[in-house]
């Protein structure tokens, strides 16, 4: 489960901001996920909750924001939404793209006191 990995540096990475911010509670962390980043967000909850017992984090709320991907056709330069990585150009249909976003993950802000 690759999911512990990813919330004990999204944890750390938090833990470490809120440190800097001299934070005395940490209300809620808005996490930015790409749709293609193949994370399963219960099993992000999951583990974040783990993860958080015994610190600053302790009854924080994980949000979770679901970026959907994006894609730019290499033969007519239109831009369009990635359902999934075998989708065509709804242009010129061609299979040919690169992709703008959607594997990324990363902390988009945190509510702290
Ligand atoms: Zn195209």
């Amino acid at each position: 489960m690759h999911e512990l990995g990813i919330t004990q540096s999204i944890v750390e990475i938090a833990l470490r901001t809120a440190a800097g911010q001299q934070a005395q509670k940490i209300h809620s962390v808005t996490l930015e996920v790409g749709s293609l980043a193949g994370v399963v967000s219960d099993a992000l909850q999951f583990c974040y909750e783990a993860c958080s017992k015994e610190t600053l984090l302790e009854g924080s709320r994980l949000i979770i924001d679901e970026v959907p991907a994006r894609a730019r056709c290499r033969d007519c330069a239109t831009e369009y939404p990635l359902t999934d990585l075998l989708a065509c150009c709804p242009a010129c249909e061609s299979v040919a793209s690169d992709l703008l976003c959607g594997e990324e993950m990363r902390i988009k802000e945190m509510e702290i006191d």
